[in-house]
């Protein structure tokens, strides 16, 4: 009989809530320590246990059969996968925030402007789409921090509360996509009967919470 893999985070924001919706699936796994994959006793799957960035490629490239990751990064990466069930944890808004005292007042505002994130293709889509032309400084972390250093005038970062952004003198100013963590699989597996009753499990345990 054939085995599924499923990808999960390894650890971050989507790890704990991930294992914790598999496991209310019924399905009997030990979590992360140090094995990058750790089979499932009572069904067959095994988890991979990665960085959330390489889990949309790894479906796309068919290493593993399903994943569990943001809408933000698959969005990112540009992949071409199926979205098979959306999971509603992890949700957060990818917002372009600018400082409490900046003179920029609308998005027109923003041409010609200097703008720090990690999401370069997302913010790229959406400046195009709003005839923005804005210098997209891409850094690989600690977006915040840049307006007050004077690396930017404004940033593209991952909201939920909002306190990041406060607390760095920050205030949100326009809404690029709002983001929860999904289930998406290869392009046509909502076909496959094993990969429907993992849908189903994990539709039961969803309705539960209602
Ligand atoms: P990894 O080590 O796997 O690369 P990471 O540091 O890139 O992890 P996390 O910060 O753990 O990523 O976030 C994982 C996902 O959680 C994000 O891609 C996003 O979909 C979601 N998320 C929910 N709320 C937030 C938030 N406030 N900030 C960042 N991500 C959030
Ligand atoms: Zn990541």
């Amino acid at each position: 009989m054939k085995t599924l893999k499923i990808a999960i985070q390894k650890s971050g924001r989507l790890n704990e809530k991930s294992v914790e919706l598999l496991k209310n699936c019924g399905l009997n796994f030990e979590n992360y320590k140090s094995s990058l994959i750790s089979p499932v006793s009572n069904f067959p799957l095994e988890i991979l246990f990665l960085r959330d960035d390489d889990i949309p490629e790894y479906v796309q490239d068919g290493i593993a059969d399903l994943g569990i990751v943001g809408e933000n990064v698959i969005q990112e990466t540009e992949v071409k996968v199926s979205y098979l069930q959306r999971l509603g944890f992890g949700k957060c808004s990818l917002k372009i925030a600018i400082p409490n005292h900046s003179d920029i007042s609308s998005l027109a505002g923003l041409n010609g402007k200097a703008i720090a994130t990690t999401y370069p293709v997302i913010l790229k889509k959406y400046l195009v789409g709003h005839k923005i032309e804005s210098d997209i400084r891409t850094i690989s972390g600690s977006v915040e921090i840049s307006p007050g250093l004077g690396l930017s005038d404004a940033i593209c970062d991952l909201v939920s509360t909002g306190g990041t952004l406060k607390s760095n003198g920050l205030k949100a100013f326009a809404d690029v996509m709002n983001s929860e963590a999904v289930l998406i699989g290869r392009e046509g597996s909502e076909n496959d009967d094993l990969i429907q009753e993992l849908i189903q499990r994990i539709q039961s345990v969803l309705r539960a919470k209602e």
